[in-house]
């Protein structure tokens, strides 16, 4: 699938609430898989299919990712939705940044359980022919179930631009980190220190 004539970028799309080691490590294993220039840590602003009461403030979601990837040379954030007002559609993200680097294959990366609802996505024809995606599992999902069930009524092309990784370090989760901090539980090592302080600065996750 990999092109090696084109130039690649990534766009790590997810709520990031907070943004953790599984994440990082996902980014960096496709990044040095995939040949990719820079990957571009994207938080969702205003999640299409979440409850934003349930969702922390996009502000605090961005400022943790900016703390966590400052150590690595390839990884930028992008608050383009963010910024955006009204829902943050995966397909305006990618249309975005196909129009600003028109000579860039993207891959579009995030969680195996989100590419599962592809189908449901807004104009979801359309931005699978803008990009590939990297569907990332924690260890234990049966990759094969979901090529053959859940993504099965995609077309072949359609499916072929999708390549599904198991990361180990995925077994972190920022449900699992939430949890932690609500029962007064260590996070650390589970995340960039940063971002742990920043966590406990702004008293995030307690009573949540
Ligand atoms: P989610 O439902 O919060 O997460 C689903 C699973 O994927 C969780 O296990 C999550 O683990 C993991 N995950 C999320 N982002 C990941 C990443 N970048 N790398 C590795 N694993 C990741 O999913 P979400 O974060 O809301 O959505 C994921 C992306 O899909 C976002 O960019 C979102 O905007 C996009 N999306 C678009 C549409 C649309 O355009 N209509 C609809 C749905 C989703 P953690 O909880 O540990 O992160």
């Amino acid at each position: 699938m990999e092109n090696t004539e084109r130039k690649a970028l990534g766009i790590m799309g997810g709520t990031f609430d907070p943004i953790h080691y599984g994440h990082l490590v996902t980014a960096e294993v496709v990044r040095s898989e995939f040949n990719l220039e820079k990957v571009y840590f994207v938080p969702s602003g205003n999640p299409p299919h979440k409850d934003p009461v349930k969702v922390t403030d996009s502000q605090h979601r961005y400022l943790m990712t900016i703390l966590a990837i400052t150590t690595n040379k390839y990884f930028e954030a992008s608050s383009i939705e963010v910024d955006r007002i009204g829902k943050s559609y995966t397909y305006d993200t990618v249309k975005y940044f196909k129009e600003n680097y028109p000579e860039y294959d993207i891959y579009f990366i995030t969680g195996a359980d989100a590419i599962k609802e592809i189908l449901t996505w807004h104009r979801v024809e359309e931005l699978l022919d803008l990009c590939y995606f990297v569907a990332a599992t924690r260890p234990g999902y049966d990759l094969e179930d979901l090529k053959k069930k859940e993504l099965k009524v995609l077309p072949k092309a359609y499916l072929e631009r999708i390549t599904i990784i198991e990361v180990p370090a995925m077994a972190i989760s920022s449900t699992g980190i939430r949890k932690r901090v609500r029962e007064g539980k260590p996070i650390k090592y589970l995340l960039p220190e940063a971002v742990e302080h920043y966590i406990y600065k702004k008293g995030l996750y307690i009573g949540k």
